[in-house]
């Protein structure tokens, strides 16, 4: 099974309002690994600095139109997305047009509902469609947060990350109240994580006494190729895919296909008259 338990995609966000806590690099490589997991993937770029876009080979600057002219409706999913090449994937590019975009949406009606708007007509399209957040409990990431099914927060173990989880985690908590039933937190993925530093195991054994099972078990480690990646606009995956990196998010991309497995079985079997098999 590749789409959800409705036949459409499954729409996760990555997402986190600290900045470089390594949400546009998981999205990438998450994206990627999916691919190599023949998965037809959607890579939506919803942060005005456009790194996912450019992480992916896609010049953020060429393109005509962009996430910007699709959030205000004047242009479709279909008609802006770009081919990453490198990664397999489609990209929705960004690039700081997008930045206006918070102002602008205050003055529409369902402010918070015009990418879930965009988004329903490719859901067919895609097995997963991830959205790379901006480092801001914003509109824009409200936009994300409000036509996701799941929330992927990528974490670095150190000892503020803990701090500001909570606004985070209570936004989703309201969203999902207010805006969108369907939306969960899928699980904490620990990154840039390095074995040698006595206080990041400390945190991370807090985050998993703290959050449970909704703790990813991979670990992505601190690895420079990951680093490098993005200024040839290559996955990290496919940049050099021996590396304790690029396997890390190539387990992770597994483990989450699973998760997500998992999840709709119990889902459907909670369901009465719904066959889990
Ligand atoms: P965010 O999107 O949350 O701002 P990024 O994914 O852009 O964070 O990561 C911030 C910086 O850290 C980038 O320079 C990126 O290349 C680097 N980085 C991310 N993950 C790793 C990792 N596992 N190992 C080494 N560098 C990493
Ligand atoms: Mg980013």
């Amino acid at each position: 099974m590749n789409q959800n338990e409705n036949g459409v995609a499954n729409v996760f966000c990555i997402a986190n309002q600290k900045g470089g806590v390594g949400k546009t690099t998981t999205a990438i490589n998450l994206a990627a690994a999916l691919v190599a997991r023949r998965k037809r993937v959607l890579l939506v770029d919803l942060d005005p600095q456009g790194n996912a876009t450019m992480g992916s080979g896609v010049d953020k600057n060429r393109s005509e139109a962009n996430l910007y002219q699709v959030l205000l409706g004047e242009a479709t999913v279909q008609a802006v997305c770009k081919r990453s090449e490198s990664g397999g994937y489609d990209v929705v590019p960004a690039n700081r047009e997008l930045s206006g975009a918070d102002i602008d949406l205050v003055e529409m009606d369902e402010r918070e509902r015009q990418l879930k708007l965009a988004l329903d007509s490719v859901l067919e399209a895609y097995d997963y469609i991830l959205i790379d957040c901006p480092p801001a409990l914003s509109l824009l990431t409200l936009n994300g947060l409000a036509c996701a099914q799941g929330v992927i927060i990528p974490m670095q173990c150190e000892y503020f990350a803990l701090e500001g989880l909570s606004d985070l985690v209570n936004t989703i908590k309201r969203v999902h109240r207010n805006i969108n039933p369907a939306l969960r937190l899928i699980g904490l993925l620990r990154v840039m994580f390095d074995t040698r530093v006595t206080l990041q195991q400390q945190v991370s054994a807090q985050i998993e006494s703290h959050f449970g099972d909704k703790v990813f078990q991979t670990i992505v480690p601190r690895n420079v190729r990951l680093a490098e990646a993005p200024s040839h606009g290559v996955p990290g995956t496919v940049y050099d895919r021996g590396s304790r990196g690029a396997k890390a998010y190539i387990d992770f991309g597994d483990e989450l296909v699973r998760r997500v497995k998992r999840e709709a079985l119990v889902a459907r079997a909670r369901t009465p008259g719904v066959k889990t098999v």
